[in-house]
């Protein structure tokens, strides 16, 4: 039995999702195009947090994933499942099939749903912390508002019109009746932070990135700084304000690396409760070495310029090399295609 129907996946989406989604719109179910291959064995398994190359070499095939198993690992939690491990006394991730107990189904946003043209569910709605859609500011359900019957999508049968109807009662998820609860900053920089943990799954990364918060809240306190935008200008590091309110955590990382250029002595001072990430970062991930790179391509990420791209080109020339597009990305650290859409216009 092969697929008549493929769906490209939606931004955001949930690999189990998107499976069901696909088998819903081929009138059948997960289960039993497993069983046609057999497969069935592998039918218990959370699909979400499945680290089985086999099936999700599988998955990749026959369901024609546009960027093949890389793309369907994208989809999956599995980066967030890496970076839990930093964190060993609790699960990320909310349970679902027979691990789901109602209070920790995954959770739904009725208007994402439907605004959507296909109801698809998202990524970051089976992550325990998020609690309210950024996008609406509503609370989120984690049940049918009908009867209570936590949120299954393998058991949602292929003649229901979508993927948003309760499999037990049949109601329509998308009119769960919605209540407006406002965002403090907190839990809008949980959510940042949480969003920027699941899209740089590289664990040594993430570990710079708090080694160099961490380095900014020490020299904040060490030099009674309320407002960093404006002392880091009095000496001298421009930071787009823009850049600082639309990625705060970006800011901060890109902000301590500039300080931490500036004074390295703060290094040895250094005591915060951000001890931990310290320890982590400088014995198991040989920060800050690692970090330049990344951060060249962070700090060059906005503002990428044809006195930037002339320098590079000018340094591999020197070399006796070929300034290729692909070589001065390398050079300045940041995709070769940002490079070669500079270079065409
Ligand atoms: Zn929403
Ligand atoms: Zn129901």
């Amino acid at each position: 039995m092969t697929l008549a129907v493929h769906l490209a996946p939606l931004p955001d989406e949930l690999l189990s999702s998107w499976v069901h989604r696909t088998c819903h719109a081929n009138a059948t179910s997960l289960y039993s195009l497993l069983w046609h291959h057999g497969l069935k064995c592998y039918a218990q398994v959370d699909l979400d947090q499945c680290k089985n190359r086999k099936l999700l070499l599988w998955l990749a095939r026959e369901l024609k994933h546009p960027e093949g198993i890389c793309g369907v690992r994208d989809m999956s939690l599995l980066p967030v499942l890496e970076m839990e491990k930093g964190f060993p006394h609790r699960s990320w991730i909310r349970g679902i099939d027979r691990r789901a107990f109602k209070w920790r189904s995954f959770r739904y946003c009725p208007v994402c749903l439907s605004e959507d043209e296909q109801p698809c569910f998202r990524r970051y709605w089976r992550l325990d912390w998020y609690e309210i859609c950024h996008h609406h500011q509503v609370q989120m359900f984690n049940a049918c508002t009908s009867c209570e019957a936590p949120l299954i999508l393998h058991r949602v049968r292929w003649h229901k019109s979508h993927l948003a109807r309760c499999y037990s009662c049949d109601a329509d998820l998308r009119y769960a009746p919605n209540r407006v609860v406002a965002l403090d900053q907190s839990s809008m920089k949980a959510i940042d932070d949480l969003f920027f943990l699941m899209d740089h799954r590289d664990k040594r990364k993430y570990a710079a990135i708090h080694f160099l918060e961490a380095f900014l809240d020490q020299w904040r306190r060490v030099q009674g700084v309320d407002e960093p935008v404006e002392a880091l200008e009095t000496i001298g590091v421009h930071i787009d304000v823009g850049f600082a309110y639309s990625s705060p955590a970006m800011f901060l990382a890109t902000a301590a690396h500039e300080l931490w250029q500036l004074d390295k002595k703060l290094l040895g001072k250094f005591i915060s409760n951000h001890r931990r990430w310290f320890n982590l970062a400088v014995r198991d991930f040989q920060c800050p070495a690692v970090m330049h790179p990344y951060y060249k391509s962070l700090k060059w990420s906005y503002d990428l310029n044809a006195e930037i791209i002339n320098q590079a080109a000018n340094e591999i020339s020197k070399t006796g090399r070929e300034p290729t597009p692909a070589r001065i990305a390398r050079k300045i650290g940041c995709h070769v295609s940002r490079v070669e859409n500079f270079l065409n216009g």
